[in-house]
C-alpha cells in the first residue's frame, strides 16, 4: 500500500465488501457516524465484547457485571455534570461553513508538521494547545489558530469564527405529555454507560453484598452528537462502551490508578498485538470528574489515537448522587484501620474507571489484522488479503470444505460440522475451486480450513490449511476439533 489513508481506505473498503461493516440506511445514502455490523461483523464484535466481559467478571472475582437502560432519569446528567460541562470547543470555517473540534483542528495540522518532519514545531503547538485547553482560554486558542495560519480543510482558508462551545448529548422527549421544548423533562441518549453503573451503586453493593474494593462492569450503547463525525468507526454518533467502575477507598486512588493502567495494558497485549502499537498519552487537560486521567493510544491508520480512558473519578459522580437525590451514596468499611486502631467507618467511594469503546477495539483489531501480500512467483502473478485475527477473536473459526459435490465427500464434511458446530463457529461450504474458497476465508480471517476429499474416505484424514503460513498438514478427522480449541 502507498500509503496510511490508503491502507484506512482499503481496510473500510474490506470491511463493507466481506460483511464487516455497511453504513446505516444506505440504501438511502447512509446517515452521517452511524454504521451496521453485518453478519462477520457482529461475530467479531461479540467476540471482542465476550473477551472483555469475561476477562472482567471471571478473572477478577471482586468485579460484577450489570445492564442498565439506556434512558435515565434526567437529573443523572445535571449531577454528573453533563448537562453543563460535556461541551467540546468548536469553530467554524466562516467560507465553507465547516464546523471543527478545535482540539481536532488543531491535533490535524500538528500532525501535518509532524508528517513534513518539523517534529518540534508539531510538540511545541500540541503543548501550547493543551496549556490553553486546561485554561479554557478561547481567545489564545484562536490566537494559536491564527498564528499558525491554520487553515480550513475544505476551503483551505483561515477565516474562522470566534471559539464557542457546544454540549454533545441527543435529546428526545418522554412518553407523550412532555413537549421537546420543555427542559426539565428533557431526557437524553446517555453518553457514557457509566452513570448506570453510579446510580446503581448501592443496589449492586447490597444485593452483592460486595466489599470494597470491588467493580461494577458493563456493555452498552451510548450516544454523543459528535460535531466531527469522521473517521469510519473511529468516532460515531451511536456507539458502544466496555466500562468498568472501582469502587474503592478514599487516599488509595494513585495506587489503584496505577494498577488499571497496567492491568488494561496487558489485556490489550493479551491478544499478542505488539507492544510498539499501544502507548499511554497522560491527560493535562482533565475532565471536569477526574483527579488523573490517561489514554491508551493504538497506532490506528489514522496515527496514534485514543483507544481507551483511564480516569480517577475521585468521588465526584457518588456525590453529586448523593446531593441531587438526597439519597446517601456511603458505604460502611468494617476494615480497621492501623492508624486509629477503628474501623475505616462511613464514607463515599472512590472511583477508578476503565472506559474502552468497543468500535475502536473492533477497529484497533481489524486494522491490525489487515494484511496484503504478494504471493507472485516468477510464473504467475498473485497477492491475497487475509486478516490475521487471533483466533479467540476471529468472526469464524473453522471452514468445512468438501473437494468436491460427490462421491460421499459432503456427507463426511457435514459430520464433521456436526462435530464442531456446538463448540465453536463452523462454515460449510462446497462452492467453487478450494483455492477460490481458502481465499475468500482469509478475507473474513478464518484460521483454519479442513479440505475433505477421496483419501479422507479411505484413512479418516482431512487437509488442513493454516491461514497466517497457508501451510498444509494431514491430520485425523477426530483431531480437528482439539486443534482449534486449542487455538482458542
Ligand atoms: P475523544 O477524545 O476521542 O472524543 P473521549 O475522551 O471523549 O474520546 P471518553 O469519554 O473517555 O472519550 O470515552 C471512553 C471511550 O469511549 C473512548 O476511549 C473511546 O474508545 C470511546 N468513544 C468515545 N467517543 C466515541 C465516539 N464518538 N465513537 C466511538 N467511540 C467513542
Amino acid at each position: 500500500m502507498a500509503n496510511e489513508t490508503n491502507r484506512f481506505q482499503a481496510i473500510i473498503s474490506h470491511c463493507k465488501e466481506y460483511g464487516f461493516i455497511f453504513p446505516s440506511s444506505e440504501i438511502y445514502d447512509g446517515l452521517q457516524a452511524v454504521y451496521d455490523y453485518g453478519q462477520w461483523g457482529s461475530e467479531l464484535k461479540k467476540n471482542i465484547k465476550d473477551y472483555w466481559w469475561n476477562s472482567m467478571t471471571r478473572m477478577y472475582e471482586n468485579i460484577v457485571g450489570i445492564d442498565a437502560a439506556i434512558f435515565m432519569h434526567p437529573t443523572t446528567w445535571k449531577a454528573s455534570g453533563h448537562v453543563d460541562n460535556f461541551n467540546d470547543p468548536m469553530i467554524d470555517n466562516k467560507d465553507s461553513k465547516k464546523r471543527y473540534r478545535v482540539d481536532h483542528l488543531i491535533e490535524g495540522y500538528a500532525e501535518m508538521l509532524n508528517a513534513e518532519g518539523r517534529k518540534q514545531e508539531a510538540e511545541q503547538i500540541l503543548a501550547g494547545m493543551d496549556s490553553l485547553l486546561a485554561k479554557d482560554d478561547f481567545t489564545g486558542l484562536k490566537k494559536l489558530i491564527e498564528e499558525n495560519k491554520i487553515k480550513c480543510p475544505i476551503s483551505g482558508t483561515s477565516n474562522w469564527t470566534d471559539i464557542r462551545q457546544f454540549n454533545l448529548m441527543f435529546s428526545t422527549e418522554f412518553g407523550s405529555t412532555v413537549s421537546a421544548d420543555d427542559e426539565d423533562n428533557k431526557v437524553y441518549l446517555r453518553p457514557e454507560t457509566a452513570q448506570g453503573i453510579f446510580v446503581n451503586f448501592l443496589n449492586v453493593q447490597k444485593s452483592g453484598r460486595m466489599k470494597i474494593p470491588f467493580g461494577i462492569a458493563q456493555i452498552g450503547k451510548a450516544f454523543r452528537n459528535e460535531i466531527v463525525a469522521r473517521q469510519f468507526i473511529f468516532r460515531m454518533r451511536e456507539f458502544e462502551q466496555m466500562e468498568m467502575q472501582f469502587f474503592i477507598r478514599p487516599g488509595t486512588q494513585k495506587d489503584w490508578y496505577e494498577y488499571w493502567k497496567e492491568e488494561r495494558l496487558k489485556w490489550h497485549l493479551a491478544l499478542g498485538i505488539p507492544k510498539e502499537n499501544y502507548r499511554f498519552h497522560d491527560h493535562i487537560k482533565l475532565a471536569h470528574y477526574a483527579d488523573a486521567a490517561c489514554d491508551i493510544e493504538f497506532n490506528f491508520p489514522i496515527g496514534f489515537k485514543e483507544l481507551e480512558g483511564i480516569h480517577s473519578r475521585t468521588d465526584f459522580d457518588l456525590k453529586n448522587h448523593q446531593e441531587y437525590s438526597k439519597k446517601k451514596m456511603q458505604y460502611y468499611d468494617a476494615e480497621v484501620d492501623p492508624a486509629t486502631g477503628k474501623p475505616y467507618g462511613n464514607y463515599i467511594p472512590y472511583v477508578i474507571e476503565t472506559s474502552i469503546g468497543l468500535d475502536r477495539m473492533f477497529l484497533a483489531v481489524v486494522s491490525h489484522a489487515y494484511t496484503e501480500e504478494d504471493l507472485s512467483t516468477p510464473e504467475k502473478k498473485d497477492d491475497r488479503v487475509v486478516l490475521k485475527f487471533p483466533p479467540k477473536l476471529a468472526p469464524m473459526k473453522l471452514a468445512v470444505l468438501p473437494l468436491i459435490k460427490k462421491d460421499g465427500l459432503p456427507e463426511i464434511a457435514r459430520q464433521i460440522m456436526d462435530d464442531c458446530k456446538s463448540h465453536f463457529r463452523c462454515f460449510y461450504e462446497e462452492k467453487d475451486t478450494i483455492g477460490k474458497r481458502y481465499r475468500r476465508m482469509d478475507a473474513i480471517g478464518t484460521p483454519f480450513c479442513v479440505t475433505v476429499d477421496h483419501q479422507t474416505k479411505e484413512d479418516n484424514t482431512v487437509t488442513i490449511r493454516y491461514r497466517d503460513t497457508m501451510k498444509q498438514d494431514r491430520v485425523p478427522v477426530t483431531e480437528i476439533r482439539k486443534i482449534v480449541l486449542d487455538s482458542l
